[in-house]
């Protein structure tokens, strides 16, 4: 067997995550060290409780609550606590100790990750996230490395796999979000406490990381407009797919064109958008992530697999073990990344896309003219009309055409698809529908996404 060097690796958190890390590294040590070129030890696992049950069965001896002199003295220290304290202090301490630091910790990166690349390249240290968005896909190296030399103009991300399981049976099974929500409980699949992914904290966060190596441009948490998806219910998914569309929750990095001399800028926005059903996307079924980034010269990609799960999310960790082992062995810089384009983020108002909207209106003549016309008002312009009665009096018919030619003097359903229009210019127009006193309610307004 080859004499390599022997690197310290120390193991931070030993959850879902740390515990197959730890398992892989010594079960693999043998081929790990032909691939990295040097011999990986696993010097000690920091945790909070020395007796907690593991996952997997790993040596009692290599437990530890003290991470600080853990740290003290490795190469690389891998990080899979989760959360910001004490994984900040913890990196930090690493990255001074002269250690390379391997992450999945998107909460810690998405707020404070300018202080831990700063503080990293001030003493030429590494830090490693492949696992940080989108679990075992890989993303982040192709979009730093791969990608360095082309421009990338959006990326339309499935980061969460909770939310995709919900809303992708939803769709498939009609089921209510309340009721696939407790079963995704039930399963594993969503936390005890739901708000990160239901609510798009977490692929807001996922978003943040994307962007910034898509962009070049550091994009702090703040600059992402986030919605969640407690608000999609069993009609809206009906809804999308009479018109041909599946609901995702999306996490939408784009780059948009100068306007009126001034400069480039991006948007990062995270929201459940309809998408066709013949979009790559559109085919993401289950817990699964997938990330299609759509570059200038090199076209449309799409990365695809499984975003969580314990031993998934290790396999990608431990890339970037073998990533920093190698660095250490062969010395030089890793493989880099850059903020300096430093693009302005602008807020959602700004966003152009299409939309769907959904009215329950007066059924009437004439009100179709008076939304048409208000539409019109606000630079909304209509490519699409469906117009369903919904309580119809004696002598309507069930369904109308979208022609204003109904006499009923109960509800109607509109579906209005939209051209492209600017967010600022849809909104205001929502409202004035909603004031018009023709529009009963708004019953949804969603964005299409996908061309
Ligand atoms: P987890 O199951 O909650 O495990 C966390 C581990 O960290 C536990 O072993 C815990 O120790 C230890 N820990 C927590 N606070 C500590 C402290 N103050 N001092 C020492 N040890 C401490 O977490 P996980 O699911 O493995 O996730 C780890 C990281 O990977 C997170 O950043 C997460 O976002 C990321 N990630 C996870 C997945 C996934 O599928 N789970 C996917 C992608 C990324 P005890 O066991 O003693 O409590």
């Amino acid at each position: 067997m080859t004499d390599y060097r022997t690197l310290r690796v120390a193991l931070l958190g030993a959850g879902a995550v740390g515990s197959q890390v730890a398992d892989l590294l010594l079960r693999h040590g043998d081929e790990l060290a032909d691939r990295a070129g040097a011999k990986l030890e696993l010097a000690g696992i920091a945790v909070r409780n020395l007796d907690a049950k593991r996952d997997v069965d790993l040596p009692h001896d290599l437990f530890t609550t003290d991470a600080e002199t853990l740290i003290v003295g490795s190469d690389i220290v891998i990080e899979l606590m989760g959360g910001i304290e004490p994984a900040r202090t913890q990196v930090l301490h690493a990255i001074a100790s002269g250690a390379d630091v391997v992450t999945a910790n998107k909460a810690l990166l998405a707020t404070h990750g300018s202080e831990v690349f700063e503080a990293a390249d001030q003493v030429g240290a590494e830090v490693y996230y492949e696992a940080a968005a989108a679990g075992a896909i890989p993303i982040i190296r192709p979009l730093r490395d791969s990608l360095a030399g082309d421009r990338v103009v959006r990326i339309m991300g499935i980061v969460n796999g909770t939310t995709n399981y919900i809303l992708d049976r939803m769709d498939t099974e009609g089921a209510d979000f309340a009721d696939v929500l407790a079963q995704a409980q039930a399963l594993g699949y969503a936390e005890a406490d739901p708000t990160a992914d239901v609510e798009g904290y977490d692929a807001a966060q996922k978003a943040a990381i994307l962007a910034s190596l898509a962009f070049h441009t550091t994009v702090p948490l703040d600059a992402v407009h986030r919605e969640g998806i407690t608000s999609v219910d069993a009609a809206m998914i009906e809804s999308a797919r009479h018109a041909g569309y599946v609901i995702k929750l999306l996490a939408v990095c784009e780059r948009l064109a100068a306007e009126n001399g001034g400069t480039e800028s991006i948007s990062v926005r995270v929201y459940p958008a309809l998408v066709d059903r013949a979009h790559p996307l559109a085919s993401v079924h289950g817990a699964n992530n997938a990330v299609f980034v759509q570059a200038e010269a090199a076209g449309d990609l799409m990365f695809y697999g499984a975003g969580a799960g314990g031993v998934q999310t290790a396999s990608a960790v431990l890339g970037d073990v073998v990533s920093a082992a190698r660095r250490h062995i062969a010395g030089g810089v890793g493989v880099g990344e850059s903020t300096r384009a430093n693009l302005p983020a602008v807020p959602i108002g700004h966003v152009i896309t299409r939309y769907q909207i959904t009215l329950e209106v007066d059924d009437r003549p004439g009100v179709l003219a008076t939304v048409a016309g208000i539409l019109s008002e606000g630079r909304v312009s209509i490519a699409t009309v469906e117009q369903t009665v919904i309580e119809a009096s004696a002598d309507a018919a069930d369904p109308v055409a979208a022609t204003g030619s109904s006499t009923g003097a109960g509800s109607a359903r509109l579906v209005i698809g939209t051209h492209k229009a600017r967010e600022q210019d849809l909104s205001e127009t929502v409202e004035r529908l909603a004031a018009s006193g023709v529009v009963e309610r708004v019953v949804s307004v969603l964005r299409v996404e996908g061309n």
